[in-house]
């Protein structure tokens, strides 16, 4: 299934995104395939990546867009979303980006916090408007994720706390031009184990409960996105597995008559699909290590540095026998560093380098730091 032009490749200036686009088709098609199963919706969340090329192949899908910024919706409008099918979310909306929301009769607010209701209303009344509102509420599960991307616990910042609920509840009916449509729920990111998406749904079907009590019925539940992908070993599942996922939401999840439910996967639709090419410009002898000096930094992938995440990195250019280095690049900061200790074909200089499952969270978190230029992207049906 993998794909790399290597012979095309020589001739493009490194470093460089490549994107491999029959990967990303097959995997948009596992995802909108068995979320159909249910009648589930999907808005991919345009913060994994953005770049306008794979955003209209996305769009092409009939999915929505789930953005966290107003140039994310300017972004998702571009490349074809329609307003209808687009959500936004996001702990600190500024007045010109709610007002954007607003002019482009966006589907639905998602909210975070009890002053933003006040402020989405008072725009909205002023433009004669009612916006359609879902309340972010933090559900308190732990995704046992990295502390940087979990976001559905108590000291997170993200989300209304249920002890709060009353409250906004009481709140909104003095909120005219809002209109709740429902709940949103987003607890993390890479999530690679069942239990927080099984947490994830008790907690919601209790918060359902108590809300239908008070004869508030709740038409859309959104679970967000979070859905984790194999960084390990990107070849034995160059596709996350959307029917196990949505399964588990159907099977934990009894749908009230006439709810609708909406997901907002980013990472499990475009990581695998895209990699960081770069070029060895040094090998060289430490003392104790063996550093292979790439020409891509955290400048152009910066998972590794903020995160400590790992990706796992080919030699293109080599088949020679497996040695240890410690993969690094050229930024001014020891942070700069893909991977330790890992195996590699013997590498020399000049080789290829292709640092795997860059696909989201890669391109998009690039930086001029250094001044360096920001990196280009090349796309596996345009290299032909
Ligand atoms: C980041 C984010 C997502 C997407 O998360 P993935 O882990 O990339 O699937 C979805 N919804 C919201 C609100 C987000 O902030």
């Amino acid at each position: 299934m993998k794909y790399f032009p290597i012979d095309k490749f020589r001739s493009i200036e490194t470093p460089f995104y490549f994107y491999d686009i029959a990967l990303l088709r097959k995997t948009l098609d596992a995802a909108v395939t068995e979320a159909a199963k249910y009648n589930y919706h999907i808005h991919y969340a345009v913060k994994a990546n953005a770049n306008p090329r794979i955003l209209s192949i996305i769009s092409g899908q009939g999915v929505g867009a789930d953005c966290v910024s107003g140039g994310e919706i300017q972004a998702a409008l571009n490349a074809g979303f329609p307003c209808g099918k687009i959500v936004f979310a996001g702990v600190g909306k500024a007045d010109w980006e709610i007002n954007v929301g607003l002019d482009h009769d966006i589907f639905c607010f998602n909210v975070e916090s009890i002053p933003e209701l006040e402020v989405i209303n008072y725009w909205a009344g002023s433009k004669g408007k009612t916006a359609g509102i879902a309340l972010r509420i933090n559900p308190d599960v732990d995704a046992h994720t990295h502390s940087h991307i979990t976001t559905g616990t108590k000291e997170d910042k993200f989300g209304i706390h249920l002890d709060q609920l009353d409250e906004v509840l009481k709140l909104l009916k003095s909120l005219p031009f809002l209109k709740l449509l429902g709940l949103h729920f987003h607890i993390g990111s890479q999530i690679t184990d069942k239990e927080p998406f099984l947490l994830l749904c008790k907690r919601a079907n209790e918060i359902q409960t108590r809300l239908s009590e008070q004869q508030i019925k709740i038409e859309h539940i959104n679970f967000g996105g979070g859905l984790g992908i194999d960084y390990e070993h990107p070849d034995d599942h160059p596709i996350p597995d959307f029917k196990e996922y949505f399964e588990l939401f159907h099977t934990h999840f009894p749908v009230f008559p006439h709810q609708e439910v909406h997901f907002e996967p980013g990472r499990s639709i475009v990581g695998q699909c895209g990699s960081l090419i770069s070029k060895t410009l040094y090998v060289k002898e430490g003392s104790e290590k063996t550093f292979v000096i790439l020409d891509a930094g955290f400048t152009e992938l910066i998972r590794p540095a903020l995160y400590d995440a790992y990706h796992f990195i080919e030699n293109l250019s080599s088949e020679q026998p497996l040695e240890t280095y410690e993969v690094v690049g050229p930024i001014c900061e020891s942070s700069d560093c893909f991977a330790k200790q890992i195996e590699l074909n013997r590498t020399s200089r000049g080789d290829l380098l292709a640092i795997r499952s860059s696909g989201a969270y890669g391109e998009i978190m690039a930086s001029q730091y250094n001044c360096r230029q920001l990196p280009k992207a090349y796309f596996s049906d345009l290299l032909e």
